[in-house]
C-alpha cells in the first residue's frame, strides 16, 4: 500500500467539477489578474474572519515583507521570531533591514516558547512575528501581553494555520496584521502561489495594498515606488471554491490526528503532538518525536510510507544565519527536537487504511 505525504490529486478529484465551472468562468470572462474573482475572495476571507480588510498577494513570502515594510520596520529594529520555521519567517526581516532575533522554540507544543520570548525583548525590538507551526497556535494570552506592555508590534505569520483556534479566536486576528499562504499543500491551497494579508486597521490596508500594487492604488497613480505582488483570477476563483470545503477538510485533519494518537498511544519510542489547551489545533502537520528517527523514516519509505522533516535544520543554524554566530545551546530545545520531528502523512483524504497502515508500520518497525 502507498501512503503519500500528501494527495493534491485526491482532493481535486473531489472538487473537480466545481473548480472545472470556476477556471472556465475566469477564462471566459479574461478575469485573469485583479478583478471580480480576486474581489470576491478578499471578501470572503475576511468575513470569514470577521476581519475589516483582506488584501490579496502574490504568495505567502510577499506578503510578510509587505507587512514589515509597511509598518516601518527597518534599520535599527529587531523583530522576534521563532528558530523552527519556514525560512519566509526570518528572510523578510533581513529584506526590510531589521535584524532577526530567534527565539527556542517551546519543548512540548513545538511553537516560540514565550519564556525566551521575554528574555529577548530589548529597547530595540519593534515586532514579534507569531509564527503558528503546524497548526498549533503560540501561546496568545502570554505574547498579546507583553505586545501591550512593552509597545511592540504584534504580527501573524498564519502560512500554517488556516482556521487554528485559541479561546474561539481565529489565527490571524490577534495582531496588527497577519499573513496567509495559499501555496498548493497548505490547509488552504490554490492551484498555484497566492498569499493574502488580513488586518483591521484600514490605513494599513491601504498602505500595504498601495505598495503591493506598484505604489499605486488608483492606475497609474504611482504615489510611491512599491512592488508587484498580486493573486490572479485563477487562483481566486479556486479559493473560493475550496474556502466552502475548508472546515470539513479540517474536521477530518482532526479526526485523523485523533485516531493516530489513539491508535499510537501506547507507542514508547515515540512522542505524540500535545494541543495547547483551550486551542484548536488544525494539524497542517502531525509531528511525533521518534527514536532512531532517520531508520524509521527509511523503513516507513521501504513500506511505502512518504514522511518529512519540518524543518531537517533549525533557522539559526543555516548556513544564512552563520552571521549570527549561534550554537546549539542557544537553543536548546529545538537542538533536542532537530533529530526527532517526524511529520506523519496528514491531510482530509487519507482513508483509514492508509492511516492504519502508517500505524502498523510504526509499530512493526520498533518491534524488530
Ligand atoms: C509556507 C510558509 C510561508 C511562505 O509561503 P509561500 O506562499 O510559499 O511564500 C511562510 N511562513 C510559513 C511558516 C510557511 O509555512
Amino acid at each position: 500500500m502507498q501512503v503519500p505525504f500528501v494527495d493534491l490529486k485526491a482532493q481535486y478529484s473531489s472538487i473537480q467539477d466545481e473548480v472545472s465551472a470556476a477556471i472556465n468562468t475566469v477564462i471566459d470572462e479574461s478575469a485573469f489578474i485583479g478583478g471580480r474573482f480576486v474581489n470576491v475572495f478578499e471578501q470572503e476571507f475576511a468575513a470569514a474572519h470577521g476581519m475589516g480588510h483582506c488584501i490579496s498577494a502574490g504568495n505567502g513570502t510577499d506578503t510578510l515583507y509587505v507587512i514589515l515594510k509597511m509598518l516601518g520596520i527597518g534599520p535599527g529594529d529587531e523583530v522576534i521570531v521563532p528558530a523552527n520555521s519556514w525560512i519566509s519567517s526570518s528572510e523578510t526581516v533581513t529584506q526590510v533591514g531589521a535584524r532577526v532575533c530567534f527565539v527556542d522554540v517551546d519543548p512540548v507544543y513545538y511553537s516560540m516558547d514565550e519564556k525566551d520570548i521575554a528574555r529577548k525583548i530589548n529597547r530595540r525590538t519593534k515586532a514579534i512575528l507569531a509564527v503558528h507551526l503546524q497548526g498549533q497556535m503560540c501561546n496568545m494570552e502570554a505574547i498579546q501581553e507583553m505586545c501591550t506592555t512593552h509597545g511592540i508590534l504584534l504580527i501573524e505569520d498564519c502560512a500554517q494555520s488556516h482556521f487554528s483556534r485559541y479561546h474561539k479566536k481565529l489565527a490571524g486576528t490577534w495582531g496588527i496584521a497577519a499573513s496567509f499562504s495559499f501555496y498548493p499543500g497548505k490547509n488552504l491551497g490554490a492551484y498555484g502561489d497566492a498569499g493574502c494579508i488580513l488586518t483591521d486597521q484600514e490605513d494599513l490596508a491601504l498602505k500595504v495594498r498601495r505598495f503591493a500594487r506598484h505604489g499605486a492604488l488608483i492606475k497609474h497613480r504611482h504615489e510611491i515606488e512599491g512592488i508587484n505582488s498580486r493573486m490572479d483570477g485563477l487562483q481566486a476563483a479556486i479559493l473560493s471554491v475550496k474556502l466552502k470545503h475548508i472546515h470539513r477538510w479540517t474536521e477530518k485533519r482532526i479526526e485523523h490526528a485523533e485516531r493516530y494518537v489513539a491508535m499510537l498511544r501506547e507507542e514508547e519510542e515515540i512522542v505524540l503532538p500535545q494541543v495547547r489547551p483551550g486551542t484548536r489545533h488544525t494539524y497542517h502537520l502531525f509531528v511525533i518525536r521518534a527514536r532512531k528517527r532517520d531508520s524509521l523514516m527509511q523503513f516507513l519509505k521501504m513500506q511505502g510510507i512518504e514522511t518529512a522533516v519540518h524543518y531537517p535544520t533549525p533557522l539559526p543554524f543555516l548556513d544564512a544565519y552563520r552571521y549570527l554566530g549561534h550554537v546549539q545551546a542557544d537553543f536548546p530545545s529545538v537542538s533536542a527536537l532537530r533529530d526527532e520531528i517526524l511529520s506523519l502523512p496528514i491531510f482530509p483524504e487519507l482513508a483509514q487504511d492508509q492511516l492504519e497502515h502508517v500505524v502498523e508500520q510504526i509499530k512493526a518497525f520498533y518491534r524488530k
